[in-house]
């Protein structure tokens, strides 16, 4: 009887444990405590120059979540009543919520068989006369085809906002991720590749007009004090966040690079025999930062207990497409209307993926995993 060691499917404790991050943290919130400048506070514009430099962008504007950053995002183009926005099937329902928020209508492009990503192939045809921008999503940290998004934008003269919500740090062919598109938001939701200590996001851009739009849409339309340009919002960065964020920022490569290093070794792993009936994730030339391992298996479930069993814990990301969820009901998409993202819906399954995990257990996963296998090949 094999013994059983208990694998967490995220470990935020140990990263605050380790290296005193937490004390780290502790002096950031204390400094913001002590100036008590919670609203705009000078940490904010810290950080937001910190992470424009991180993702080689002229401008960043920090507002409270990933969702709002997108969201903005599209007002600052204009982008509204009438107008349809493509994405991906397959992703967070945030990133259609942000386009429903805007006023839009969302028109979702099933998934690349291969990446997970948008597929690329199936782009052109959504685009009709009222498509005015293109949501690529960065999708387990993994970069979309960005070259041939780009093309086809520039072809129809569409917007592209990249979604790197789940996907800071990476890099399509040496550019990093955020400068691809027009615009990009990012979120730093705790689990994120680089988190807050609560809600958190960002958007980035070179275009200096956007970026203005969206400082006055973030703090209630004001572009100075009591005066009220535009119908605003209230999405504020956090002070208390920005500073817990410039605190981690010089962190992230290093935990991306630990996650780059799991991927591998699971690869290795689950690639030995008996095994190979799960799929494993792409190999591709971008610099993938997974935010997520996912594996395929036709038997999904049944190996998902068994990894619980076993002391393994696991996610779906993301178990009920979009276009299937009662709240986009009235889209008017049907079951078998996006078959790859309700495939995969039926077989994706996330294993435990964090900087601080153990090679131990990466070998152990793959160990049940395999034990899996073999009982179920018998
Ligand atoms: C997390 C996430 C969002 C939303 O970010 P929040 O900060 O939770 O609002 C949007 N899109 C994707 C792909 C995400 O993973």
């Amino acid at each position: 009887m094999a013994r059983t060691l208990s694998v967490p499917f995220v470990d935020l404790r140990t990263q605050h444990a380790e290296r005193s991050l937490i004390t780290e943290l502790q002096v950031a919130v204390a400094g913001v405590l002590r100036e008590a400048n919670f609203i705009l506070g000078e940490p904010v514009s810290t950080f937001e120059e910190a992470f424009a430099d991180y993702c080689g962008t002229d401008y960043a504007i920090g507002v409270d979540n990933g969702t709002a950053a997108l969201e903005l995002a599209l007002r600052a183009y204009g982008i509204g009543a009438g107008d349809e926005v493509i994405l991906p099937a397959n992703t967070y329902i945030a990133t259609a919520f942000a386009v429903t928020h805007a006023g839009a209508t969302p028109v979702l492009v099933d998934a690349d068989p291969e990446t997970y990503t948008i597929d690329v192939s199936r782009l052109e045809d959504a685009i009709t006369a009222r498509t005015k921008a293109i949501i690529p999503v960065h999708l387990y940290g993994q970069p979309a085809d960005m070259a041939p998004i780009c093309a086809l934008a520039s072809t129809y003269d569409l917007v592209v906002i990249e979604d790197a919500c789940q996907a800071h740090g990476a890099t399509y062919n040496g550019t990093p991720v955020g400068s691809l598109g027009d615009a990009a938001a990012f979120s730093f939701y705790p689990t994120k590749n680089l988190g807050a200590c609560g809600d958190a996001g960002m958007v980035v851009t070179n275009d200096p007009q956007i970026a203005r739009t969206i400082r006055v849409l973030r703090n209630q339309g004001q572009h100075e004090k009591n005066h009220h340009v535009l119908v605003g919002h209230n999405h504020r960065l956090d002070t208390v966040q920005a500073a817990v964020l410039s605190a981690k920022l010089p962190y992230l490569d290093e935990w991306n690079a630990a996650r780059r290093r799991h991927a591998r070794h699971y690869n290795e792993a689950l690639a030995r025999p008996p095994g190979a009936s799960v799929v494993r994730p792409p190999d591709t030339d971008s610099r993938a930062v997974y935010h997520l391992y996912v594996i395929r298996s036709t038997e999904r479930d049944e190996l998902r207990s068994y990894l619980r069993e076993q002391g393994v814990a696991t996610g779906i990301h993301y178990p009920i497409p979009i276009h299937l969820q009662p709240a986009y009901r009235a889209l008017g998409y049907g079951e078998g209307s996006l078959p790859v993202t309700e495939a995969y819906a039926q077989q994706i399954l996330s294993l435990p993926m964090y900087p601080e995990l153990k090679e131990e257990a990466i070998e152990y996963v793959a160990d049940v995993i395999h034990r899996f296998e073999h009982s179920a090949s018998r």
